[in-house]
């Protein structure tokens, strides 16, 4: 069994019912255990996102699945739905990231684990701190929540505030 963590955004569409609906989902995947879900967090898109704001969480489980076989999970979820690839980093109903699987470093070109952009984005780390705060990246060595705390010391402009239940 393997703890992994997966970020999960959304900016199209009833954006904080599609992220309550996928935890919803991961908890019962038969191949999926122990899920725990953080807050959702309105947060400013950070790119050429074409302007929406998106809802962000994060979750935490455990799987039997290979890492592949996880992402392939999770694709297909962002596909049912509805997620139409257009532009890089477009407007998207559904994304869902593997942030961390245990503490692998996978470099496949369908596959980077941990997530290559995971320590510069406010909106994967403010959920993940939420819930698993001491997790160390296998490469960089520094905590979720370091992370975190680093990334808010910077000049960041990113956007964040946690929804209302
Ligand atoms: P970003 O990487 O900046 O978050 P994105 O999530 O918008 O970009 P997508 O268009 O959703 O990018 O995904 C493109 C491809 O990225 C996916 O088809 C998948 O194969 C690959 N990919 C690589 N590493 C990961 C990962 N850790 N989690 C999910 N997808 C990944
Ligand atoms: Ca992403
Ligand atoms: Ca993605």
């Amino acid at each position: 069994m393997k703890k992994a963590a997966i970020g999960i955004g959304s900016n199209l569409g009833d954006s904080a019912r599609i992220c309550r609906d996928v935890f919803d989902l991961l908890g019962k995947h038969p191949a999926i255990f122990r899920v725990r879900f953080s807050s959702l967090y309105r947060t400013s898109p950070v790119g050429d996102s074409a302007g929406g704001w998106f809802i962000n969480g994060a979750a935490l489980l455990e799987t039997l699945l290979a890492p592949e076989a996880l992402l392939d999970v999770l694709l297909e979820i962002e596909r049912d739905f509805g997620r139409v690839r257009t532009i890089k980093w477009g407007p998207r109903t559904l994304d869902l990231d593997i942030l961390f699987y245990g503490n692998s470093q996978i470099d496949l070109p369908r596959l980077k684990t941990p997530h290559p952009l995971m320590s510069e984005r406010l909106f994967v780390l403010a959920p993940l701190a939420e819930i698993e705060p001491e997790w160390i990246h296998p490469a960089n060595g520094f905590s979720v929540r370091e992370m975190l705390d680093r990334l808010l010391a910077t000049d960041h402009g990113q956007q964040i505030q946690k929804l209302e239940e």
